[in-house]
């Protein structure tokens, strides 16, 4: 799993889990509805089967019963028949009232060939006559001597009776019946609709039907149906395949569940018993199981998101300490070459660009006013750079007071240079801080992803290199990345290690001294002289101060480097005591980093203490710049190392824009004018010059005068006019060897004696 996918916690490691047990309850919990759907279909099916086969039966009895009850009707009848058939006088009431009572016979009529009743049982009759359509007329005019009719309602009484005709061979006839309303009672509980309106009343059954073979409602337990055609699909294939078939579907607004079996008794189809179930209890059991497995699902998902949760807050933490800086919570190192790597290889933005920017003042902040303070500017910092995050441009802590900013598709260098100049305008107004308001001097470099084969490690290298070929003294600078600087950084990787060998080997002779005289010019006699860092190295050739003590200073060389100087002037000093020179001063030039650490002053008189040098022979050289860089710190350091009798000379005078009053203050000897308004000598008239005034306002506060790089001897006699103290330069000799200085010295002196 790549680094840069876990930086802002994916929240698909959670939603994946989450996702599968969502799923898996799901398929769990579908299959156990189903299952129970299915369970719960079957057992309908069988209690719809278990009815069927009761309906069936039922509806055979009672066919039976029906056909065995009327048999007997007609049995009696027929016995009755016979019996008024073995009378003489079939006319006569009596013999009639007689064999009605003897049988027990309900109706016994006596009609005339005209169809009038001219004897009834218990006269209730006597004068009615069948008329047109009417089942005795029928019989009249049928020519039948004997009929059995089936159970009717009569005409006139409306109760149902069990009729018989017997006809005499003068036409008059005569009627039985037997009254059947107690039979038809107890027959009509084996009816269709009764039987199927008993079964109904199960419990869960909505509605059943029983559709006849022409598929029509021949009985329904809701009334409505009866009578209906019934030729839906479901009942065509029960008919045809004699089969059970069930479905969903939907009754009077109400789901149902229906199960049609076929009606069937030894081969023959009598129809189909269509079997409507609610399905109001399969769907609270269903619910219960969805509901159980709804429960099941939140206790396990409350039971996994804790133990997740607790693990995201942990991976969140480990994600920001790996990844994020705490103090200004902007992405870290870590993180800018995971995505710069990625946009390199994996991106899809043609133009990946990377940008440094330094804060060239912030060490000295944070020496002076300590570290909260340092740590309060690069918050505010980091806060000011939020303001350019954009789609394509990602912001990042890189160390110190470094930020990288990882641009993505932008049109050409132009619009890169905008971009810095956009950034370092930011911190063109000074900071506010709880201290106060903080100017800060930032400089920017920019390396573009030119080569495809670039990897991170290479940008930032070079984003690096571009930023440390920028001169500290130009402020909010903008450096491009070119091929150059690397020839150059491993020209000063090479200087470093000769560095490095001579710091370690004391003799080493790639580096020496020279010295260069000053002259005083009140006793036109040598003073001393500066003694000068030299750098020889093999295969390179010499190399100038401004260079290696420049990397002696990046590369943490210049306090080693420093002391092996002061060892070497010691040397030197010492030789010149042995021939005699022994008022002889050697200024050595101090770098600044030199000066400013702890140990530098006990290092210095252990020195001079081994050399037997006494302090008054050695003076030393600060630039002025290094002076005004950090003024307080710098000039308090300068009291103690002058409270030693040691002298203290600042170079270059005059280019680092001290106030000419601002002299009185500095711990200092002597002023070292720079060489520029020496020059300035040669290419003015005096009046517009202002080195006579930079003499007198030396010696004003106390201070000794002392012109460099003097090369004319229009130069001296201007010097020698304004009572410059001492002169240094070409005009009286080079930079020499200490062998040389030696041999300069000697025939100064011998020149003397000549004179
Ligand atoms: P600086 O201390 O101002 O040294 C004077 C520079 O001016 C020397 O250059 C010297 O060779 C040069 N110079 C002297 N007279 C003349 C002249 O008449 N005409 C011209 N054109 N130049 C003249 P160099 O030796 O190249 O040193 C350059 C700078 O390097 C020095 O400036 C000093 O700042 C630094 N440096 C040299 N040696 C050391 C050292 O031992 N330690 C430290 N920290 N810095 C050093
Ligand atoms: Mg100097
Ligand atoms: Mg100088």
């Amino acid at each position: 799993m790549k680094k840069s996918r876990i930086k802002n916690l994916d929240l698909r490691y959670f939603a994946i889990p989450f996702s599968i047990i969502f799923a898996l309850f799901s398929v769990f919990m579908y299959r156990d509805v189903m299952q129970r759907v299915e369970g719960m279909n079957e057992e309908l099916e069988h209690y719809a089967l278990a009815i069927t086969d009761r309906y069936t039966s039922s509806l055979l009895n009672a066919s039976d019963a029906q056909e065995i009850i009327e048999q007997l009707l007609e049995d009696k009848l027929q016995i009755v028949s016979e019996a008024i058939l073995l009378l003489e006088d079939r006319k006569d009431s009596d013999k009639l009232t007689e064999i009605g009572e003897r049988f027990q016979v309900d109706e016994i009529h006596l009609y005339d060939p005209s169809g009038e009743i001219i004897y009834s049982k218990e006269n209730k009759y006597v004068g009615w006559k069948a008329y047109e359509g009417h089942p005795v007329d029928a019989f009249m005019k049928s020519g039948e001597k004997y009929l059995v009719e089936d159970i009717r309602k009569d005409s006139e009484s409306e109760n149902y009776y069990k009729y018989a005709y017997i006809r005499d061979a003068d036409g008059s006839f005569i009627q039985i019946g037997i009254h059947t309303d107690k039979i038809r009672y107890f027959l009509d509980r084996f009816t269709m609709q009764r039987m199927l309106d008993q079964l109904a009343d199960y419990d869960y059954i909505h509605n059943l039907m029983f559709i006849s073979s022409d598929l029509k409602v021949e009985a329904s337990s809701l009334k409505e149906y009866i009578g209906r055609p019934a030729a839906e699909n479901q009942f065509v294939k029960t008919l045809a395949t004699g089969e059970i078939h069930t479905e969903r579907t939907v009754l009077k607004n109400q789901e149902v569940f229906r199960v049609s079996v076929p009606v069937k008794r030894n081969g023959y189809n009598y129809g189909i018993l269509a079997v409507y179930w609610e399905t109001a209890q399969s769907s609270a059991e269903i619910r219960g199981i969805i509901f159980q497995g709804v429960l099941k699902f939140t206790v396990v998902s409350v039971m996994l998101f804790s133990i997740m949760y607790y693990g995201y807050r942990k991976n969140r933490r480990n994600i920001q300490l790996a990844f994020y800086d705490e103090l200004t919570g902007l992405p870290n190192q870590t993180y800018l070459e995971d995505h710069l790597e990625e946009l390199l290889t994996h991106g899809k933005q043609k133009k990946v660009a990377l940008m440094m920017l330094n804060c060239n003042n912030f060490k000295v902040l944070n020496m002076t006013y300590g570290y909260r303070y340092g740590n309060d500017i690069l918050k505010e910092m980091a806060k000011k750079l939020e303001a350019i995050t954009g789609k394509n441009r990602k912001i990042f802590r890189f160390d110190g007071d470094r930020f990288a900013v990882v641009v993505g598709d932008y049109k050409d260098k132009d619009q890169l240079r905008e971009l810095g100049e956009e950034v370092l305008s930011l911190f063109k107004h000074p900071i506010s801080t709880a201290a106060g308001s903080q100017f800060l001097s930032m400089e920017l470099s920019i390396v573009e992803n030119k080569n495809q084969k670039n990897t991170s490690d290479k940008m930032i290298q070079d984003a690096a290199l571009a930023l440390s070929s920028i001169n500290h003294n130009e402020q909010f600078a903008i450096s491009f990345y070119e091929e150059a600087m690397e020839d150059q950084l491993k020209r000063q990787d090479r200087i470093e290690k000769v560095l490095r060998g001579c710091i370690l080997n004391f003799d080493d002779e790639q580096f020496s001294l020279a010295f260069q005289p000053k002259v005083n010019l009140a006793t036109n006699e040598v003073e001393g002289f500066e003694a000068l860092a030299r750098l020889n190295v093999e295969g390179v050739g010499p190399i100038s101060p401004l260079e290696f003590i420049s990397i002696a200073e990046e590369r943490h060389l210049i306090y080693d480097l420093g002391n092996l100087i002061f060892w070497r002037t010691g040397q030197f000093l010492e030789k010149l005591k042995e021939r005699g020179y022994e008022d002889m001063t050697v200024s050595v030039n101090v770098s600044g980093i030199q000066l400013l650490r702890e140990t530098f002053l006990t290092d210095f008189q252990n020195i001079l203490k081994i050399c037997s040098i006494s302090p008054e022979r050695l003076e030393l050289e600060i630039t002025e710049s290094v002076l005004l860089s950090n003024y307080e710190l710098v000039n308090r350091k300068l009291e103690q190392i002058k409270e030693k009798g040691i002298l203290i000379s600042l170079d270059d005078f005059g280019t680092g824009f001290s106030s000419l009053s601002r002299l009185r203050d500095m711990n200092i000897d002597i002023v070292k004018i720079d060489k520029y308004f020496i020059d300035k000598i040669v290419e003015h008239s005096e009046d517009k010059l202002i080195t006579a005034d930079i003499i007198s306002m030396a010696h004003k506060f106390g201070l000794q005068a002392v012109a460099e790089g003097v090369e004319e001897k229009l130069q001296m006699d201007y010097l020698i006019k304004y009572h410059c103290d001492v002169v240094q330069g070409y005009y009286i000799s080079k930079p020499l060897s200490a062998k040389e200085a030696v041999v300069f010295l000697d025939e100064k002196k011998q020149n003397k004696t000549d004179q």
